[in-house]
């Protein structure tokens, strides 16, 4: 297929020609998915990551838009904000709508923090059509009056989990409050904790939800299965499980920091090599942690779901949920660490009872059961659960790889 594939979502010859020297053949699921919508001016809430094309998803449609409506920016305003977290992902998406836009002299500035803001500040005199900033710098540029937000008809909230994760809630809530409401808000973002979809939640209208896994992985090859335990016995079934040195280099996810930092302390008294990484450590100890992880230094790899994300390690032997995700697209973005590269791998996950409602959603969107190593569902499930619902008082029908052990007062 070629480059009609993208003729077909709605977008335009300039881009087209664009997309055509990149050698573009065909959309990804997300670009397939979010265009048209987009182009209807519809609002989105995009889960996913880098890697899956976002970029060029939220960006063609975004540069269209603007290229159609010939409106000169007014002094100072942008027609388009996009908030990254870091410089880095800010110049990256600069360079992608670059490149994009090649064949359509649109005007666009970049304004992010560690540099003299001069260049900044000139860059905006005359107003642009798309801006992309960071939170923190930006907001030092409105409060001199070098840039006002009141022109902007499409924003996008790129990376908002790393965003909030790296404590720009507050930024980012003071650069919505001085958006017009009469625009497109697009919202990405890899993981969805409660924060991340209280966010979506307050600065959304009615969005067009497009989840997307990244292409590569391989969930049927994953050997997959789950201790029911109570949350207080996680701790001691993780020593246990890792005392089979058959999980050689394992990689224990939980839910937050504070957690992730817990377990990999608590594994490091029990004599088992362990580091945390999480947005809370800085670049130097997480590249260490890494490193270690790489080289077989450090056995286990403590991370929280975010921090995981772009981690890509050879040879993980197995993934261990101490926590299950909420959201279930996190459980298929953790369990795809392991079984790279054509290798096998396991995950196991730790389900206690308050946490039978995400392994029902992480079944229904792997679309299988996960294999039980021990325990059983607790009878007083939450009321969402169907496995519950459904056969209220049967012992549970699931396959058993080993004999099921008696469980106190069950
Ligand atoms: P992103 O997820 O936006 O960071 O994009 C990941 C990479 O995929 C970038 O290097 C893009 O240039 C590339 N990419 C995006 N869309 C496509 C596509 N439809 N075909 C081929 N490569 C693409």
């Amino acid at each position: 297929m070629t480059e009609s594939n993208f003729s077909g979502l709605g977008l335009h010859e300039p881009l087209l020609r664009a997309l055509r020297a990149e050698k573009y053949d065909r959309p990804t699921p997300i670009q397939e998915r979010a265009i048209p919508k987009l182009l209807a001016g519809k609002d989105l809430l995009g889960i996913a990551q880098t890697g899956t094309g976002k970029t060029a998803a939220f960006g063609l449609p975004i540069l269209q838009t603007l290229a159609a409506d010939r409106r000169r920016p007014e002094p100072r305003t942008a027609r388009a904000l996009i908030l990254a977290p870091t410089r880095e992902l800010a110049i990256q998406i600069g360079e992608a709508l670059r490149t994009y836009g090649r064949h359509l002299s649109l005007r666009q500035a970049l304004v992010y923090g560690g540099v003299n803001q001069r260049r900044q500040v000139d860059a905006m005199r005359r107003g642009v059509d798309i801006l992309i900033a960071t939170p923190g710098r930006l907001l030092d540029l409105m409060n001199q009056r070098h840039v006002r937000l009141d022109g902007v008809r499409h924003f996008v909230l790129d990376e908002a989990d790393r965003m909030l994760d790296m404590g720009f809630i507050h930024d980012v809530k003071k650069i919505v409050a001085a958006l017009p409401t009469e625009r497109q808000t697009l919202f990405f973002s890899a993981t969805m904790p409660n924060a991340v979809s209280r966010l979506a939640g307050s600065i959304l209208t009615d969005p067009v939800r497009v989840a997307v896994t990244p292409s590569a992985t391989p969930v049927e090859r994953i050997e997959q299965s789950v201790y029911f335990v109570p949350a207080a016995e996680k701790r001691a079934l993780l020593a246990e499980i890792l005392s089979d040195p058959a999980l050689d280099r394992t990689i224990v996810f939980t839910r937050t920091k504070h957690r992730a930092n817990r377990v990999a302390d608590q594994l490091g008294k029990a004599g088992i090599s362990a580091e945390a990484i999480h947005g809370n450590k800085s670049q130097g100890a997480r590249q260490r942690a890494l490193e270690g992880f790489r080289g077989g230094k450090v056995r286990v790899l403590v991370a929280t779901d975010i921090a995981a994300r772009g981690i890509d390690i050879d040879g993980v032997t197995h993934v261990i949920n101490f926590e299950l995700p909420n959201v279930a697209e996190d459980y298929v973005h953790r369990i795809g660490r392991t079984a790279r590269a054509g290798a096998d791998g396991a995950a196991i996950s730790f389900c206690d009872p308050a946490e039978q409602a995400h392994l029902s959603g992480i079944e229904a969107l792997t679309k299988r059961r996960l294999t039980v190593a021990r325990g059983e569902p607790t009878r007083q499930a939450p009321a969402n659960t169907n496995r519950k619902q459904a056969r209220p008082t049967k012992p549970s029908r699931r396959r058993r790889s080993r004999p099921q052990k008696a469980r106190r007062a069950a």
